[in-house]
């Protein structure tokens, strides 16, 4: 999927992709799912890149009625298919045997939760928890102040600090 000149994604590939299962926005969810439209047509590109193209958060925003939800999510397998046989090397007098070495291919993504009662808050509010949420699963941290202090400053950078202020505002302690 190419972003075309605006370097962003644009509406069409934002509904594409709310539309693909990845991300999971219950019908009711009306504030949370604009919120999420809103936050995904301004991430930074490369950002973007990692979130749409490369399915590295999982969304969930389930209705408040729903009481469990599963998920399911397939990766190909990129790990050598069959174990290759030993080499002997002869090495001046010696010899040693050289085995191939296992690939180990690590896939790393994240699960975002938002919470229903999230839709009652103001759009502003919505949007910064979307980010902030997002920013933990990009940097992957998420243990302790720094984690904290270290995804709001990323949302900051990727330019919803309007919107991180009126939750810090709202919210000073957001430990989450
Ligand atoms: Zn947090």
């Amino acid at each position: 999927m190419e972003f075309g000149e605006s370097e962003q994604p644009v509406d069409y590939e934002i509904e594409e992709f709310l539309g693909s299962g990845y991300w999971v926005i219950a019908p009711e969810r009306r504030a949370t799912r604009s919120a999420c439209a809103n936050v995904l047509r301004r991430l930074p590109e490369a950002i973007a890149d990692q979130v749409i193209n490369l399915q590295r958060v999982i969304l969930l925003a389930p209705s408040r009625g729903e009481w469990g939800r599963a998920l399911p999510f397939s990766w190909p397998e990129i790990n050598q298919p069959e174990p290759l046989p030993s080499i002997r090397v002869k090495d001046g007098t010696s010899e040693r045997v050289e085995a191939p070495q296992a690939t180990v291919v690590t896939v790393r993504f994240s699960l975002v939760y938002l919470s229903p009662d999230l839709e009652a808050e103001s759009p502003e509010v919505i949007v910064a928890v979307t980010a902030h949420e997002i920013a933990h699963g990009i940097t992957g941290q998420i243990i302790g102040e720094e984690s904290e202090l270290l995804a709001d400053q990323t949302i900051r950078e990727w330019g919803f600090g309007y919107e991180l202020d009126l939750l810090r505002e709202k919210n000073r302690n957001h430990r989450y």
